[in-house]
């Protein structure tokens, strides 16, 4: 049975160009609202996967600035303007995020002038459908509300440069989803993570040996490691916790962690339902929140 309210992974990984794992980016369906969090690398490969047109997405809401959730917007963006049938937009592109997205899509607007220009011309593609309206925000609060579905943007703590760094809660016929974003251990993502159906985190693991290197410290200073995102989903309780933006670290000598290294220090610390998020795993949620893989 499919949900009025599902949210599919669309790539659950990381900068590392992994062909199973695209960047960052992960689609939500509620009612009649089909939106887009995040638009990393191949985020249009997987909608064509689906059969989502791109001119579908009502808009795109950004949680930071790091180029893996970003670089895919060009191509979401200006691919979903196209005339063919997985395209045709024709309402302009709608781009929500904290401080830095007008900088962000003016300056693209900019980078393909030339594109925009040559498409008008020779394919007489309508204007409306290639122009951004973005929104803004500094703070907690709604940042979107249409057809009965709610957004709601938390602050969360990706490190002390890395700001602004957001979550996100969706609010649609009494069920709740919410994203982490990149972050830390963070008692904002507990706070309104506590009653919702679907809690989907991310989170970075090394094998011990790996941990004295310098950089892979710095790195999983950025992140939630299982055990802590473990705790989170104990605090919080959701029908099903699920694990996207997976940073398996490794060098040429010590190879990743497993997901089974993952799950396993997950459960020192939660015994609830959870599962290792994919690209494609799609999250139904109703009564209960069921697991279903979709696109060819
Ligand atoms: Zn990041
Ligand atoms: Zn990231």
């Amino acid at each position: 049975m499919t949900s009025d309210f599902r949210v599919t992974l669309l790539g659950s990984g990381v900068p590392t160009p992994r062909p199973e794992r695209f960047g960052p980016s992960t689609l939500v369906e509620a009612g009649d609202q089909t939106l887009l969090i995040d638009a990393g690398r191949g985020a249009t490969i997987r909608l064509y996967q689906l059969g989502v047109p791109l001119g579908r997405i009502d808009a795109l809401l950004l949680t930071h600035y790091h180029s893996d959730h970003t670089s895919g917007i060009p191509d979401v963006w200006l691919t979903g303007w196209l005339g063919s049938h997985y395209a045709r937009r024709t309402r302009p592109f709608r781009v929500i995020g904290p401080v830095g997205a007008k900088e962000l899509m003016s300056n693209l607007e900019k980078a393909y002038a030339a594109d925009i220009r040559i498409r008008i011309a020779d394919e007489q593609l309508p204007p409306a459908g290639v122009a951004v309206e973005t929104e803004e925000f500094a703070a907690d609060g709604v940042v979107y509300e249409r057809s009965g579905v709610r957004v709601t943007a938390f602050e969360v703590d990706h490190g002390d440069v890395i700001k602004p760094a957001y979550g996100y809660r969706i609010e649609y016929g009494g069920r709740r989803a919410v994203i982490s974003g990149d972050t830390r251990f963070n008692e904002n993502v507990i706070k309104h993570g506590a009653g919702a159906d679907l809690l989907v985190h991310e989170v970075a693991a090394a094998r011990p040996e790996l941990m004295e290197e310098s950089y892979i410290q710095r790195i999983m200073a950025h992140h939630t490691t299982a055990r802590e995102a473990g705790t989170v989903f104990a605090r919080t309780r959701p029908k099903l916790a699920a694990f996207t933006h997976l940073v398996l670290l490794r060098n040429e000598r010590v190879p990743p962690p497993t997901l089974d290294d993952l799950l396993a220090a997950t459960r020192e610390t939660y015994d609830g339902p959870l599962v290792a998020g994919e690209d494609l795993m799609t999250f139904e949620i109703d009564e209960t929140v069921t697991v279903r893989r979709r696109g060819a």
